[in-house]
């Protein structure tokens, strides 16, 4: 019997009808952006956003195109068969490259400095402001471009060193919001009075560097580390008693813990060779019922800025709206002086005595700055012949910071040059459980508990089908995961979070008898309640018939069945003889009722939520030139502009990593600049 899934794969898939219908790429580049497209957790990002960022229904897409299934796996379904089309152009030119333009060759590209592999020009001329178009001229001690996660906490950091400080901002400020829910701090002393930590330093840093692949900088690592505890004090130091945004006791916040391991005496623990720790701060997303400096229903990340900015600002810091920062200003040394920026009133030159600091995000929302920079996803998707506009992420930023540093004579970290698109698990509600995964013929490709190397594995394998497969003892599994990003959420002590297991629990059994129409799964993941990213689960009372409903057949069913034959032998043995994966998680595939999800890997590459990649700074976050010597004085970089802190992908030994590390290393280079002291 054919589930919607196998449907629409053997209806699309076989006569590359696909290619041309509009309906078909309309919903593939909404439900690849809205849904899932094997990375469930940039859905739960993207739900967060929904929540906090009106403006992502820019791309056309919205939260009822997310929830039609249907229209995803069509749609989805159909880029596979465009994959399938656009095989002879593998290795194609990207769309808009100007004629000419070599790959690989870094002189040909324009205004391009050496050293970068790519065709175009996404660089461009620096821009020219004429001296009569400038309206005025303001004197500050530190000027912080972009007003995010991290410019927020370099403003307060610098303002609370005295320093005189001015944050220029893009959005106008009464709509001004920012990213994220999950923030990852280690050893704050309000995490410490809780019992999760003091953690050893050293040892963190180690799993950052490991997972990076070696292609971080330990010391930009150790810096995040080593004061993210101090500036997630210094945050709660400025949130009024008003406000719930820490309040453990009702819920209002959590710290994500693994299974049965409710305090930090149980962390690290190792599962598939990575550590992780409890130690990350999930808000729910309910609002703060008081007005929070004057506006209301904001999102609890906008909720901090806000009693931040109001901080800073009580120290003397300005922040102008609605300005858009065009150029940097450099002295005839080449040393950073200052920015020209446009306002509401044209023109404004801020010269900064101490520094500028970067903090205008990462370039998601710059398609040829994706195409051309990201060059691991953008091979990918071009093999698929998905245009360009469909690899970009998921927040506003065209990469402003990351164009300013380069004109003034710094470099993007080399390739591979990672985005937030990884580490999301396989098919289904359950995040990054490693059950069995299966790929298009049927067979078993990777360790699936090695969650760093989830995405990069997962679309190197065929197009086609991804599935993930269970028996009726799937608890036990999901009980030894770690609290790796997309863990199973087992919430914290004293708060009801188990009921989410509760809700999966009772939709799984619903799925029995429902064959090949499945039911539809709230994800596991996801901290809050009514803050579900769903999957389609099968069961069946046996084998075979899921494999059906999976959408297996033939060879690859074949193959399927002998895989999981061999799986179950291996669990048996005690012992993953293949890939190496924890015994803890080698569950024979014997007891009905059977599960199973599967969903259509597409091989589109894309930057996920945000690009991660950034200026090449020294251990101070000062931009440095290609020499690797020589800091541009006055230059700073934090957040998504700052580089060597991911490498490879992004996977971390914790949730919210990627906001923990903008609001530190803001706090952190807003210290420096200011001539403070950090660890
Ligand atoms: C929807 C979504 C949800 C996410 N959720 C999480 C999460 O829960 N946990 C986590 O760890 N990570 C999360 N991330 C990633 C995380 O939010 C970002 O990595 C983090 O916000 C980076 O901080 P930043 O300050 O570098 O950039 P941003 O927070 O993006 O701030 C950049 C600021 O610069 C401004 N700006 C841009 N260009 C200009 C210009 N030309 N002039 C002036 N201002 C400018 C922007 O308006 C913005 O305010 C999420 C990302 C997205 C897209």
């Amino acid at each position: 019997m054919d589930s919607d899934f196998t449907r629409n794969l053997r209806n699309h898939t076989g006569d590359g009808a696909a290619a041309g219908d509009h309906d078909h790429r309309e919903a593939a580049a909404c439900s690849t952006r809205c849904t899932r497209d094997i990375m469930p957790q940039d859905a739960r990002y993207w739900a967060d956003s929904h929540k906090a960022r009106a403006e992502i229904t820019r791309k056309g897409c919205t939260m009822e195109h997310a929830i039609d299934r249907r229209n995803f796996l069509k749609g989805a379904l159909a880029t596979g068969a465009l994959a399938a089309g656009g095989a002879a152009l593998a290795g194609c030119s990207p769309a808009k490259p100007e004629e000419g333009g070599s790959a690989g060759n870094t002189t040909d590209a324009g205004a391009l400095p050496k050293g970068y592999e790519c065709a175009e020009d996404w660089l461009g001329e620096k821009p020219v402001v004429d001296e009569g178009d400038i309206a005025e001229t303001k004197d500050y001690d530190v000027v912080v471009c972009g007003g995010g996660n991290a410019g927020v906490q370099a403003a307060l950091a610098a303002a609370q060193e005295g320093a005189k400080v001015a944050v220029l901002e893009i959005q106008p400020e009464a709509s001004w919001v920012q990213l994220g829910n999950d923030i990852c701090a280690f050893n704050a002393q309000w995490l410490v009075e809780k019992g999760y930590g003091p953690y050893k330093v050293g040892d963190i840093v180690a799993e950052f560097i490991r997972r990076g692949g070696g292609r971080v900088s330990a010391e930009i690592i150790r810096k995040f580390v080593a004061n993210s505890g101090d500036m997630l004090d210094n945050i709660i130091a400025q949130i009024p008693e008003t406000s719930n945004l820490f309040d453990l006791e009702t819920g209002q916040a959590q710290i994500q813990v693994a299974y049965n391991m409710p305090d930090g005496s149980y962390y690290p623990f190792e599962r598939g060779g990575f550590k992780s720790w409890a130690t990350t701060i999930q808000n729910l997303s309910t609002k703060n019922p008081t007005p929070v400096c004057g506006r209301e229903d904001v999102s609890r990340m906008t909720e901090i800025a806000l009693y931040c900015k109001d901080a800073a600002e009580k120290l003397g810091a300005e922040y102008f709206f609605e300005t858009d920062v065009t150029v940097l200003e450099q002295n005839d040394a080449g040393d950073v002086t200052g920015v020209i920026a446009k306002g509401p009133d044209g023109y404004v030159r801020y010269n900064a005595a101490k520094g500028v600091i970067l903090a205008t995000g990462d370039f998601g929302a710059n398609p040829d700055m994706v195409v051309n920079l990201c060059t691991d996803i953008n091979e990918q998707s071009l093999r698929c012949d998905i245009p360009r506009e469909e690899m970009t992420g998921e927040s506003n930023n065209k990469g402003t910071g990351h164009k300013l540093g380069c004109w003034a004579g710094g470099f993007i970290e080399q390739a591979p040059r990672p985005c937030m698109n990884t580490n999301g698990g396989n098919a289904g509600p359950w995040g990054t459980t490693p059950f069995l995964w299966l790929n298009d013929y049927g067979k078993r490709f990777m360790n699936e508990a090695m969650t760093p190397y989830i995405k990069p594995t997962t679309l190197k394998q065929p197009r086609g089908i991804l599935a993930t497969i269970c028996d009726s003892k799937y608890m036990d599994v999901m009980k030894q995961c770690s609290t790796d990003h997309f863990s199973p959420n087992w919430g914290a002590a004293g708060v009801d979070i188990i009921k989410i297991m509760d809700r999966m629990e009772e939709q799984m059994q619903s799925a029995v008898g429902k064959g090949a129409e499945g039911v539809s799964v709230d994800g596991v993941y996801v901290i809050e309640y009514d803050n579900t990213m769903p999957d389609q689960v099968y069961a069946a009372d046996t084998i075979d018939e899921l494999l059906d409903y999976l959408g297996y057949e033939g060879d690859a069913k074949k193959e399927a069945l002998a895989t999981i034959e061999h799986y179950n032998e291996m669990c048996h043995a005690g012992e993953d003889s293949d890939f190496g994966k924890d015994s803890v998680f080698m569950s024979a595939i014997e007891n009905p009722p059977f599960f199973g999800s599967a969903q259509p890997n597409t091989g589109r590459g894309y930057v996920g939520l945000v690009s991660l990649c950034g200026m090449v700074t020294d251990d101070n976050l000062n931009v440095l030139s290609s020499d690797l010597k020589t800091p541009i004085k006055g230059l700073y970089a934090v957040g998504n502009c700052l580089g060597q802190r991911f490498g490879n992908a992004y996977s971390t030994p914790a949730a919210g990593s990627s906001v923990g590390m903008a609001l530190t290393h803001g706090y952190v280079a807003g210290k420096i600049v200011a001539g403070g002291t950090v660890k």
